[in-house]
């Protein structure tokens, strides 16, 4: 930016060589010319031409390019030699010395118009010829330098990007390159002569001093002076932010201008600003970031870390840093091969992150688990550093284990449930293969439970089923295994059992202490008990059929006659009867339309509307008259009978689910259960699919329910069929939640969007502790994830209270209304369904 210097320093010009300078002799008088020519060559110049008129100097310089032309004044023809030289040194720029016999003023004046470079008279004297040519050819180069010089100069102006502009010593603006002219939004022309520091508007920020106003005083000599980060307002009232220098010309030790060069850096402010900006954020996300952070260099120093990552490990980050920890300090010493083996992977260069469970060790030596996300961040292609994001598992792992807990408990006795009881057996069928062992499995059934349910509530039908259940168990061998399937429902498992003799003599125990009384409120009660009893590997290898073959025999004993035991391998398959009965009248119950279906709506806790209905199926037998769903459904299964039950039911409930919808604005979705044998049925997709086009009704017009199982028999067709149920926009909902395996990851990996609490939880609220702490678990779990959670069997205020408190939005139960056919669905959608009371 300094152009101070510019004008005379470089050297690109060659210099003159006068050895060989060319001369061009313009004289009438042939004999002068000749005597002329000769003294010239001796003095080693060359004499390229000689004229006589005035039109043939011209020719002859324009054709040789003489350095230097002598002119007599007096010439042949009408122009004289003043005329010729001016016409030569505006046109053809090549210095003229006049030589000539009058030395008169007014001549004299005359020829000086036509700026000659010098004069001799005649006759010639070589000494006074030869300086002459000498200073002629010596200004002339300097000319020639200067001229080009200034052509270098204001070309290099032109170029620059930064805005120039010259003033004279009273600071008066005398040149402004195309830059500047930019820069001001003004075009030179319109600013020529003009004052300087009047003329533009240039501001310090803090001071809104203009520097340009003291441009005179402060210039000294040779003292370029330099201002950073000013506002210049352009001619268009733009704000521009520059930089700004300036320095004095001198000539001769006097000041005879000034440049000033303009720098506009908006752009780089605005780059200054958007780094900022983009490190703010990043330092902004990394600090508060939920997750732990952690910037690591290569060789595993910590370089930053976030408040989480502090929190987690309860250290301080200043400390961290200051003292250059490691962060494998942070590993236990076995996960560092996780570690290293990841952050390789990572190095390998294919992966852009890479994850891994691993234990974090805080500061006091706590071990907790976390997942680890980590990637790398690049310099120029280079890896710089290692980013960690830490996710602490330790809530997680929390919810994952009270679920399985719960999952794996009946709420009511703090039995094993059914879930629980199928991994027993199968534990225990694998040792036993290795061993060589056998044992007993035995389904028992509490006489009578119903009707004392009945008559005296369920309070003390449930109270009954917890003292029973603490009784069974107290009697029990501590290596004996009891579980409740549900209502009175209990089956024992009991290890090392071979002979009929050893279980008759448990099954004799336990009767005893069941046929004892029972204190219940004010009512004295006794109980009897059926057992079927069935033997591994005998009667069963695996827990599926061993279950079947107990749960058989059971139905032998109440079949004929209460309070007695009965085993598998004594059944009389002939006397099976109750069983074969009822696949029998099963088998012809559709073909004579003895299924119907009801509805019950599921509400919105808030506004009491119903959101959508779930399709229960209805069996009314001619003569047995009304049976559960609960009890004829699994033989249906069995049967292979659900297929085509399962296809008539989903038919019916889309039917209806069309014409309760019909001009309604909202969708009002219907919830068809669906069993595991539908599922895994290789048409399901295609049958659904089918249905719904045929009712007009879209994917979102349907919910499937399923049970935890589904998932966990995880068959390649049930996937399958579940994914593509999934991407046709088919809600699914998992049924019955908390009784089966309940993990964490299967709601990850089958993402439901709701998911419905079994009704024994809701039916446990204020009682049962572990019910309190499902519901809450599973509102915790939803909130995070987009998952409803659905709450079945409300049947008091008390539990819609507290599931309104607990957040829950959706809500099915008798409270609400029972399933209801059909026909009363339309007059129901428009009712609030809340209490009043
Ligand atoms: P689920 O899927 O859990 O259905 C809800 C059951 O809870 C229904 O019994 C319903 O009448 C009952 N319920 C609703 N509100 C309350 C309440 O406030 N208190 C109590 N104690 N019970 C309430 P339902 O109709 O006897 O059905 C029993 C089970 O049979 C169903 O349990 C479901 O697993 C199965 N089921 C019923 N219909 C179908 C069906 O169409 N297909 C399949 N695959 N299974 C079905
Ligand atoms: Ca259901
Ligand atoms: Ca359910």
């Amino acid at each position: 930016m300094n152009a101070e210097n510019i004008y005379f320093e470089h050297s690109l010009f060659k210099t003159y060589n006068a050895d060989s300078a060319k001369i061009l002799l313009v004289e009438d008088e042939a004999i002068v010319a000749e005597d002329l020519r000769e003294q010239l060559e001796e003095m080693n110049y060359i004499v390229c031409g000689i004229a006589d008129n005035s039109e043939q100097a011209i020719a002859l310089a324009i054709e040789k390019q003489p350095d230097v032309i002598m002119m007599d004044i007096v010439l042949k023809g009408e122009r004289d030699g003043i005329h010729t030289a001016t016409q030569i040194s505006k046109e053809l720029n090549i210095p003229v010395i006049f030589a000539t016999a009058y030395s008169d003023m007014s001549t004299l004046t005359r020829a000086t118009q036509a700026a000659p470079y010098g004069y001799i008279t005649k006759p010639y004297n070589s000494r006074d010829a030869r300086a002459a040519i000498e200073v002629a050819l010596y200004k002339s180069t300097l000319e020639k330098q200067l001229k080009e010089s200034e052509k270098w100069f204001s070309a290099t102006l032109r170029c620059v990007a930064d805005g120039v502009i010259a003033t004279d010593q009273h600071g008066l603006i005398s040149f402004i390159n195309p830059a500047g002219e930019t820069l001001l939004d003004c075009k030179f022309e319109s600013l020529i002569g003009k004052d300087l520091k009047s003329s533009i508007r240039i501001t310090e920020n803090d001071t809104k001093h203009n520097p340009l106003s003291t441009l005179a005083e402060e210039l000294k000599p040779n003292s370029p002076r330099i201002f950073f980060g000013l506002e210049l307002i352009d001619f268009s009232g733009n704000k521009k932010h520059v930089d700004l220098s300036m320095a004095s010309i001198q000539h001769q030790g006097k000041i005879i201008g000034a440049v000033v060069a303009v720098r506009n850096i908006d752009e780089r402010i605005l780059a200054e600003k958007a780094l900022r900006e983009s490190e703010e954020r990043f330092r902004a996300a990394f600090e508060f970031a939920p997750i732990g952070m952690a910037l690591v260099s290569m060789q595993g120093i910590i370089l930053q870390s976030n408040t989480a990552l502090a929190r987690m490990i309860n250290f301080d980050a200043e400390d961290v840093i200051k003292n250059n920890f490691n962060f494998n300090n942070f590993f236990s010493p076995q996960d560092h091969l996780t570690t290293d083996h990841s952050l390789r992977q990572l190095l390998g260069g294919d992966l852009p992150f890479v994850q891994f469970d691993s234990q974090l060790k805080t500061i006091d030596g706590k071990n907790f688990d976390v997942h680890i996300t980590t990637s790398l961040l690049s310099k120029d292609g280079l890896p710089v550093c290692y980013l960690h994001q830490v996710f602490d598992l330790t809530d997680r792992k929390k919810y994952e284990s009270k679920i399985l807990h719960l999952a794996h408990y009946d709420s009511l006795t703090n039995l094993p449930n059914r879930a629980y009881l199928v991994e027993e057996i199968e534990r225990t069928i694998a040792i036993c293969k290795q061993k060589n062992n056998s044992f007993a499995l035995v389904f028992c059934d509490l006489d009578h439970f119903k009707e004392i349910n009945d008559s005296l509530g369920h309070e003390a039908g449930d109270k009954l089923l917890q003292e029973s259940a603490n009784e069974m168990r107290r009697t029990l061998r501590q290596n004996d295994f009891i579980a409740r399937l549900g209502g009175d429902e209990f089956v024992f498992l009991l290890p090392n059992t071979t002979s009929t003799n050893q279980v008759e003599s448990t099954i004799n125990k336990l009767k005893n202490i069941l046929s004892k009384t029972f204190h219940l409120d004010d009512h004295e009660i006794r109980i009897g008990a059926s057992f079927g009893i069935c033997f591994y590997p005998n009667d069963g290898e695996d827990a599926t059929t061993l279950m079947k073959h107990a749960d058989i025999a059971l139905y032998q004993v109440k079949n004929t006659g209460r309070n007695n035991l009965s085993f598998y391998n004594k059944v009389n398959p002939a006397l099976g009867g109750e069983k074969v009965r009822l696949m029998t009248n099963l088998r012809n119950a559709l073909d004579r339309h003895e299924f119907y279906m009801h509805y019950q709506p599921i509400i919105d806790l808030e506004t009491g509307k119903t959101v959508f209905l779930e399709a229960l199926i209805r069996w009314k037998h001619p003569s047995i008259g009304n049976i559960s769903p609960d009890d004829f459904l699994p033989f249906a299964e069995e049967s292979g009978l659900m297929k085509n039950i399962g296809e008539w039911l989903i038919n019916e409930s889309m039917s209806a689910c069309a014409l309760w919808n019909k001009g309604r604005e909202t969708v009002i979705p219907v919830s068809i259960n669906i069993s595991s044998s539908q599922l895994n049925n290789e048409s399901f997709y295609v049958d659904i699919s089918k249905l719904l086009t045929l009712h007009q009704l879209t994917p979102k017009c349907v919910i499937l329910e399923l049970t935890e199982h589904h998932f966990l028999s995880d068959s390649e067709q049930t996937r399958q069929n579940l994914e593509k149920l999934k991407k046709l926009g088919v809600a699914i909902a998992i049924d019955d939640f908390g009784t089966g395996y309940s993990s964490l990851s299967y709601i990850v990996r089958f993402t439901p969007s709701r998911i419905k609490i079994d009704r024994s939880f809701i039916h446990g609220i204020e009682k049962d502790i572990y019910c309190n702490e499902m519901i809450e678990t599973i509102t915790s779990i939803t909130k995070r994830l987009p998952i409803v959670a659905i709450a079945e069997g409300v049947e008091n205020k008390k539990q819609l209270d507290y599931l309104v408190e607990k957040g829950y939005k959706y809500g099915q139960g008798f409270l609400f209304s029972k399933p209801i056919p059909e026909s009363n669905i339309v007059t129901l959608l428009d009712k609030n369904l809340l209490p009043t009371v």
